[in-house]
């Protein structure tokens, strides 16, 4: 998959449209999921260009794939999630309904998160 420049992560990095910023750096951005599904739903992009998780984990630098790791787990503390437990969330691809094609992790937290897996 080809990196689509105009998906809406890239263009809220380029500010373009807004977002409920949570934090920043110079590896990452966090904002508030604009359609949550806990009450703690954060969503965390590199700045980098990078499809998903795969594209990000192969393609990046050492030093950008540790500074976007710390970048998320600052998040979580500033989110004050460690003591209460959180989830985090990476989608790929169709399968797993991956919506964005700008690499994201999400943030669950807030309440009982229940199974990791919808039962079918
Ligand atoms: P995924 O299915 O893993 O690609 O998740 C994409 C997520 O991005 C979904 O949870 C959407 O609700 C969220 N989302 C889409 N557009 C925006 C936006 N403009 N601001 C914040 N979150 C968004």
């Amino acid at each position: 998959m080809s990196y689509d420049s105009n998906n809406i992560f890239a263009r809220i990095l380029r500010q373009e449209i807004p977002c409920k910023k949570i934090h920043e750096n110079n590896f990452g951005l966090a904002f508030h999921d604009i359609n949550p599904k806990a009450p703690i739903h954060a969503l965390v992009i590199p700045r980098g260009a990078y499809t998903s998780s795969l594209d990000f984990h192969e393609k990046a630098s050492t030093e950008e794939i540790t500074g976007f790791y710390r970048f998320v787990s600052d998040v979580v503390r500033l989110l004050d999630l460690p003591e209460k437990g959180y989830r985090l969330l990476s989608n790929h691809g169709t399968a797993a309904g991956q919506e964005v094609p700008h690499y994201h992790v999400h943030i669950f937290g807030g309440k009982p998160l229940g199974p990791m897996l919808k039962e079918s």
